[in-house]
């Protein structure tokens, strides 16, 4: 960083470092944006409790909230060789046309959503809404083998209109009347906050590449991106 300091300056960087260092307390960090508001909600009220006993019902608190969180990660890690488990969940809406254009950003735009199912390493897409959702679950599980599995756990963020709903449940109970070798269905909803499921890490591939084109304009060209990353399934309706 010294290296590039002109030697011709008046002021050097050390004169600024030092009044920085000195005279105010500055630090600089990269924002975090991922950081649960739970956790942010307990820290700051145990920061702001002088009442001791209060003090440690919080503290317990925040425990627990971890712990539980721990036991969701432990939960999706699980293996067993008759069980299978099916994480979900929807990707931020991608706008059509995405173009570098501030009346743009204002106007309503057209969303192409992306749905993603991951099952151990392998990858689906899918649009969104509770029944569409539950529609995409359904065609995931009616192409799976489930020779010699006895439970099935479905992992998705505990989102009401997406997810936590009756309409997957009921699916859920009408699929399992045609699969009766199956003993178990589980749904784990993770705490909110502490989450991150294989779908993230798909995202998290496309949206790189996403980053990268100022203009997208059809429909197809996002599609393309998400094929890289996954097996596409179009659905019908939109
Ligand atoms: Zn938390």
């Amino acid at each position: 960083m010294f290296k590039t300091e002109n030697p011709q300056s008046v002021v050097k960087k050390s004169y600024f470092r030092a009044i920085f260092n000195q005279d105010f307390n500055l630090g600089f960090g990269n924002p975090r944006t991922d950081v649960c508001s739970k956790c942010i909600e307990l820290d700051g009220k145990i920061k702001m409790e002088n009442d001791q006993v209060k003090k440690k019902d919080l503290m317990i608190e925040k425990r627990v909230h971890r712990l539980r969180a721990k036991a969701f990660f432990k939960l999706l890690q699980e293996k067993s060789d008759d069980m299978i488990t099916f994480s979900f969940d929807c990707q931020k809406n991608n706008p059509l046309p995405k173009v570098p254009d501030q009346s743009a950003y204002y106007s309503r735009q057209i969303y192409l959503y992306n749905f993603t199912i991951v099952q151990g390493s392998s990858k689906n897409e899918f649009p969104k809404t509770s029944n569409q959702i539950a529609s995409a679950v359904y065609d995931r599980l009616n192409k799976t083998n489930f020779e010699g599995i006895n439970t099935v756990r479905l992992v998705a963020d505990g989102c009401g209109g997406q997810n936590k709903n009756s309409i997957l449940l009921c699916m859920l109970s009408r699929w399992l009347l045609d699969n009766t070798s199956l003993k178990k269905i589980e749904v784990v909803f993770p705490i909110t906050g502490h989450f991150f499921m294989p779908p993230d890490r798909v995202f998290g591939n496309i949206e790189k590449v996403l980053k990268k084109q100022e203009v997208i304009i059809r429909p197809e060209d996002y599609i393309d991106i998400i094929a890289t990353n996954a097996t596409i399934t179009k659905m019908r309706d939109i």
